[in-house]
């Protein structure tokens, strides 16, 4: 029945949860998982004198990040005996990327987590899944 299955990864062990889960589906219907992930920004501060100075990572060091978290997503699906068709790194919004990807690939599940990397926990969904579970163009599956 699920035949193309997108798979967001942030390096979260939800998503990786995630992952486990969409390779189990994979083989179960005989389809085809794409990795999908968006690296994301995150900038420290220093303290200088009496203010601060916000530190922006470089954008190589952003993509590395990415590749990183791809990486490890590859790994962790061919351990689970599924072998991604295609290994997406996104630019932009994470969930605006997911939901391409989705379409690109003609995917009919998205399997995600329910939370990610975020350190927010006030909600019981992160915005990206939420943003993914209401623009899905496809069946969705939200991993705790
Ligand atoms: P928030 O980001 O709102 O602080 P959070 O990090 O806890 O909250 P989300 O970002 O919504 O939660 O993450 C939920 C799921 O969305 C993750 O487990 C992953 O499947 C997917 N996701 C989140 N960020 C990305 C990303 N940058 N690239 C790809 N998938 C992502
Ligand atoms: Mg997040």
């Amino acid at each position: 029945m699920f035949k193309d299955i997108t798979v967001a990864v942030d390096g979260s062990d939800h998503a990786r949860n995630a992952l486990e889960i969409a390779c189990d589906i994979a083989k179960l219907y005989e389809g085809n998982i794409h990795l999908v992930h968006t690296p994301e920004v995150q900038s420290t501060g220093i303290a200088v004198g009496s203010g601060a100075v916000e530190i922006l990572p470089t954008d190589a060091a952003i993509q590395d990040a990415g590749h990183d978290v791809m990486a490890d997503a590859v790994k962790r699906a061919r351990a689970a005996g599924c072998e991604p068709k295609n290994q997406i790194i996104g630019n932009g919004r994470p969930s605006t990327e997911v939901i391409a990807a989705a379409k690109d690939t003609g995917s009919d599940l998205i399997v995600m987590g329910r939370r990610g990397l975020g350190g927010v926990q006030s909600f019981l969904m992160g915005s990206t899944s939420q943003k993914i579970a209401h623009d899905a163009p496809c069946a969705v599956l939200t991993v705790k």
